[in-house]
């Protein structure tokens, strides 16, 4: 049988009628002859509530918890009406998910604050919540589903809002749990981005972790496929906010996909490509919206194109610190004392371009901003740029294009650039400039590098 693992985000599962799509797609790739397997992420917007939910247990305004609680309990009874009105046990999965959310709440206005423990019992409700509502729909649907606490599967160490799952544990319970529902020829529906410690303590995989329970439930059982049903038609060759014909990438290599995620093309979270990358799964990127496009396909190997290039992808918001030091001509030592002050201040560095007397850095977080310049101050001397942007051309086969860096910039003649690195690996040639220039930028290059067919090499 080919297994196949499916799974909706928020977006797919947000209310009834998207719920209905839900099942019709996995009900058309079960007749295809695959054997699904259904990961879910929480109900659109239900994980944001809860984590305001914890913050507001930390200060203990009862009335508006009180209130939430009540918007929460009545979204989930009215979408499961909606979706299972006469399937008879799911009122109590759902009221005992929402019993469990209470009493941690309760507990923490009590105690006057939320432990950590705590805090990932109420965001994994979420989960827990519609992936019930799911497994419901499917029944009520004729579709022979059974519910699986995703609890069971993932296995995670403490550290409580972003586990980290343990790979061994997680890949043995996975498929001692879910093999023997495919080998019956049903369907396991689970939550995402929640699993448990190996002493019994909920936990969450951090934002956006539901990828990552797919990819590690789909290498666990050795899956034919990992889908990931979102709300936007696959990986696009440019921001499509900025670029209005931007098109769907139709296939992309691994790294190429986590270079993109890197830079910003929130479709896919990085991590999921670790675990399938480790079995050779590939993953698609489909729309749960329009069923019936071909997504984008993510495998290992990069796919043979007609051009060189896979796609842009920008992130706003950048902050660029320049560091200049004459005293430090010739010294060694200094890049290391540089490198420091970050990670003294736990701030990750995305794009570095070095010269002999200065270092210039990108970074996203600049919460911290003030305390790296400090630091770097005592070293040398500092300039802050806020305001910046990346805007990055990713492609596997750049490696054997030497004048693909020449074009980019040649294709941005005019614009101000700030900073402009290729990596060794040729993977990214990649541009800084402020904020105010990115679309035209990214407009332009994207006109130059795709609307033109590649002339035959
Ligand atoms: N519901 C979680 C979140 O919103 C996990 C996920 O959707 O992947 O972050
Ligand atoms: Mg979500």
């Amino acid at each position: 049988m080919r297994a196949v693992v499916m799974k909706f985000g928020g977006s797919s599962v947000i209310d009834g009628p998207a719920i209905d799509r839900v099942v019709s797609i996995v009900d058309r790739e079960r007749t295809a002859g695959s054997a699904p397997v259904v990961v879910v992420s929480a109900l659109g917007g239900v994980t944001d509530s809860l984590l305001a939910l914890a913050d507001g247990a930390r200060t203990a305004r009862k009335p508006l918890i009180a209130e939430a609680l009540k918007s929460l309990t009545d979204r989930h009874f009215a979408e499961a009406a909606r979706v299972a009105p006469s399937t008879a046990w799911l009122k109590d999965a759902l009221q005992g998910h929402l019993d469990e959310l209470r009493t941690a709440l309760s507990a923490a206005i009590d105690t006057g604050g939320l432990a950590p423990s705590q805090a990932d019992v109420v965001a994994a409700a979420g989960e827990l919540l519609s992936s019930r509502i799911v497994a419901a729909a499917m029944e009520q649907r004729g579709l022979p589903a059974v519910w699986v606490d995703a609890r069971d599967a993932i296995v995670t160490d403490e550290t409580y809002t972003r586990a980290t799952p343990l790979p061994e544990e997680t890949a043995q319970a996975s498929a001692a749990l879910l093999q023997p529902v495919i080998d019956a020829g049903k369907i396991p529906i689970l939550g995402g981005f929640i699993g448990r410690t190996v002493d019994g303590h909920t936990t969450t995989l951090g934002r956006g972790g539901s990828d990552y329970s797919a990819a590690l439930v789909g290498s666990a059982i050795g899956a034919a496929e990992i889908q990931i049903w979102t709300d936007v038609d696959g990986m696009l060759t440019a921001d499509p906010r900025i670029v209005a014909d931007a098109e769907v990438v139709s296939h992309l290599s691994f790294v190429e996909a986590a270079e993109l995620a890197y830079f910003g093309a929130k479709v896919l979270h990085p991590s999921t490509i670790f675990p399938a990358v480790s079995r050779n799964i590939p993953v698609r990127i489909l729309n749960s919206h329009r069923p019936d496009g071909s997504g984008t396909l993510i495998t290992a190997e990069p796919p043979v194109r007609s051009r060189p290039f896979a796609a842009l992808a920008c992130k706003r918001g950048i902050t660029v610190i320049d560091i200049t030091s004459t005293r430090m001509l010739m010294a060694h030592g200094f890049l290391r004392r540089v490198f420091e002050a970050f990670e003294r201040n736990a701030t990750a560095v995305d794009v570095v371009t070095t010269s002999e007397v200065s270092v210039s850095v990108t970074i996203d977080d600049n919460r911290r901003g003030a305390d790296i310049v400090a630091d770097l101050l005592e070293i040398a001397d500092v300039t802050v740029e806020e305001q910046m942007a990346i805007l990055t051309v990713v492609g596997e086969r750049l490696t054997t294009h030497s004048a693909l860096a020449a074009r980019v910039i040649g294709a941005l003649t005019g614009f101000p650039l700030r900073m402009i690195s290729q990596a060794a690996s040729r993977r990214n040639v990649t541009i800084v400039l402020p904020e105010a220039y990115l679309a035209p930028a990214m407009m332009h290059l994207h006109r130059e590098l795709f609307a033109v067919a590649e002339p035959a090499r």
